[in-house]
């Protein structure tokens, strides 16, 4: 005898426009609408592992520093888990746990055998020099020993964290190994077993689905107009690769402002001028609008590239594009989205839009294992193919349960590890 779910979050928490607590909505509403058994529910929504360490440190004057640092592991039903380690001073176990879960839906849609983790370290590593700063990467990779692995939990990059630090864990668990295992994160430089394609590839993805939205509203790329918002890894890259397919870059901002040119902006020119001037702003033979202009700019595709929390419930109603791709992670607000829905807009969610960069991560695991590394053609034929893929199993979920593609996101993804779970059956 099972019970069904009928879940609602508590009203207080859902006053917030939080992005987690955002996501969690939209995991209830897939749940309920999967039908889901009530215990299965509740293994979902409960980390598999949560780990808090103390990390000390010798500082550079000599003194020690004890720093706390977490990782959580949501799932691993669909194998090892796999997410980014970040350092910064508000990270939180709560935060983790729900980025944590996010990595497990992502790894779902795009069919990749992971299951999904995150980590970090409460510090600001503004003030640590780049000694401290790898004595405190090598002291936590450590004091990770037992949860780090090629075959149980592979970290990445993540806000404030880079190729050298990856390069340090991987060192630190390679000497616990006594040989050198690569595998045990991504995005790793090249000279150590890192993956071509991989510094594009979430860019990348976000214009493989934006050309599927256009064609599915039947829009010619040649013929689109597009607006970026955020132009870091993310937002340059869409940009760059949307321009290439034909498709019109109207406006483009990043932190210190926006710039808006309705006879479209040469995006390599574009990034030239911020190599030389580190931004975008005062960029010649544009219009300098606000980030809030920017976004309600009319176009056919709108890319929120920047950070969280950007489309709510006070600018939904004002937006006047067809399509949005969420390149960012929570770009927008569970109260925005029945203001679009009912705008009519197709908003392709970040936990499908931004699942490229997580894919070539799996392919770099995969070469690491192989000791065969691939083109840069192989790796950008085969995101295309499993982008493609995952958007046409999105768009299907969501017809069949005649929901937004959100939503059908999470059922796709939810489905698809409640059915593995209850494959594998409760160990005990
Ligand atoms: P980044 O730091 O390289 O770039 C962020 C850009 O956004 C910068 O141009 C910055 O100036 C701009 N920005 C910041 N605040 C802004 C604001 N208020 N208005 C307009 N622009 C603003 O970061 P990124 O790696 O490109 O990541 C961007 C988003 O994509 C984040 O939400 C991140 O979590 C998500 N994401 C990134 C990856 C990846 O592989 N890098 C993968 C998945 C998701």
């Amino acid at each position: 005898m099972t019970t069904q779910v009928n879940y609602k979050e508590p009203a207080p928490i859902m006053n917030k426009e939080n992005p987690f607590e955002s996501m969690m909505e939209r995991f209830d509403t897939a749940v309920n609408l999967l039908g889901l058994d009530v215990g299965i529910y509740k293994y979902l929504k409960s980390p598999t592992k949560q780990v808090i360490t103390s990390i000390p440190i010798i500082m550079d004057n000599g003194n020690i520093e004890v720093f706390e640092g977490y990782r959580v592991i949501h799932n691993d039903v669909l194998g090892p888990s796999k997410g980014g380690i970040r350092y910064a001073p508000d990270v939180t176990l709560d935060e983790m746990k729900a980025l944590a879960a996010w990595m497990t839906w992502k790894c779902s849609i795009v069919n990749i055998p992971f299951g999904g983790a995150k980590g970090g370290i409460k510090c600001d590593p503004t003030k640590l020099s780049i000694h401290e700063l790898e004595r405190l990467t090598r002291r936590f990779t450590a004091n990770m020993l037992d949860v780090f692995g090629p075959e149980r939990d592979i970290p990445a990059p993540d806000m404030n964290t880079n190729e050298q630090t990856m390069a340090w864990i991987m060192d630190t668990y390679s000497m616990h190994s006594k040989r050198t295992v690569t595998g045990v994160v991504t995005g790793k430089p090249m000279i150590l077993g890192g993956s071509h394609g991989r510094r594009e590839a979430t860019g990348r993805g976000v214009m493989i689905v934006s050309v599927a939205a256009l064609q599915k509203l039947g829009i010619k790329s040649t013929e689109a107009t597009a607006v970026v918002q955020g132009f870091g890894n993310v937002g340059s890259i869409a940009a760059q690769l949307l321009h290439e397919q034909g498709v019109k870059i109207i406006a483009l901002s990043d932190i210190n402002g926006a710039i808006y040119n309705p006879k479209g902006l040469v995006i390599p020119e574009v990034i030239n001028y911020v190599e030389r001037n580190s931004t975008l702003a005062k960029f010649p033979g544009a219009e300098a609008i606000t980030n809030e202009e920017l976004l309600e700019l009319e176009c056919d595709l709108l890319v929120p590239a920047a950070k969280e929390d950007q489309i709510t419930s006070k600018n939904a109603s004002k937006l006047k594009c067809k399509i949005i791709a969420e390149g960012a992670n929570g770009p927008t607000t569970a109260k925005a989205d029945p203001i679009l829905q009912e705008k009519g807009v197709l908003v392709i969610p970040d936990i499908l839009a931004n699942a490229g960069g997580v894919t070539v991560s799996y392919f770099e695991w995969v070469q690491d294992r192989m000791g065969f590394f691939w083109t840069l053609n192989r790796v950008n034929t085969r995101l295309e193919r499993m982008m493609d893929e995952a958007f046409v199993n999105v768009y299907k979920t969501a017809a069949k349960y005649d929901v937004p593609l959100r939503i059908g996101a999470y059922i796709l993804a939810i489905d698809k590890v409640a059915k593995t779970l209850k494959l594998r059956g409760i160990y005990a």
